[in-house]
């Protein structure tokens, strides 16, 4: 069933819902900064919000900022960059 999926949809496709995120290049891995984060709360792009370590990025500059910028789990898998 699934290899059926997937060669019908062997074409990128460019319309993906989800925007990209600029600062995907220079974020950083929530669980190596978790210490940081305890406490902090996350909001990604999509809406998803939640405790910052339960998100997979979170933009550098707002590791001390609360609420900071993350990647949710959900978009880090997404995004293309
Ligand atoms: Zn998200």
């Amino acid at each position: 069933m699934r290899k059926n999926i997937r060669a019908k949809t062997n074409i990128r496709v460019e319309s993906a819902p989800m925007p990209k995120v600029e600062w995907a290049s220079i974020s950083l891995d929530c669980a190596a900064v978790g210490n940081m984060l305890r406490g902090v709360d996350g909001v990604c792009g999509c809406t998803w919000r939640g405790p910052a370590i339960q998100a997979q990025r979170v933009h550098p500059e707002d590791i001390t900022v609360n609420p900071a910028r993350v990647i949710c789990d959900a978009c880090d898998k997404q995004r293309t960059d």
